[in-house]
């Protein structure tokens, strides 16, 4: 984690349970969703938390989290 990551931020992380849809992805207006050809991965810099991508997961697997 950078040094400088706020503490106690409220970010989104995607699960394990992912079945990579690419639903998140394609309707993230920051293009803050990338991945690896294998997982999805949610750039906590880029995302303004809209939930969007919250709403399109077939899975429900994009939760909040806090950064400790
Ligand atoms: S909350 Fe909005 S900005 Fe953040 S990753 Fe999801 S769709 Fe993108
Ligand atoms: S919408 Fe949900 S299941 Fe689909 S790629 Fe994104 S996190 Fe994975």
């Amino acid at each position: 984690m950078p040094y400088n990551t706020i503490m106690n931020e409220v970010v989104l992380e995607i699960s394990s349970i992912c079945v990579a849809c690419d639903n998140c992805r394609l309707i993230c207006p920051e293009n803050a969703i990338v991945t690896n050809g294998q997982e999805y991965l949610i750039d906590h810099w880029s995302c303004t938390l809209c939930g969007l991508c919250i709403e399109v997961c077939p899975v429900d697997c994009i939760k909040e989290t806090t950064l400790t």
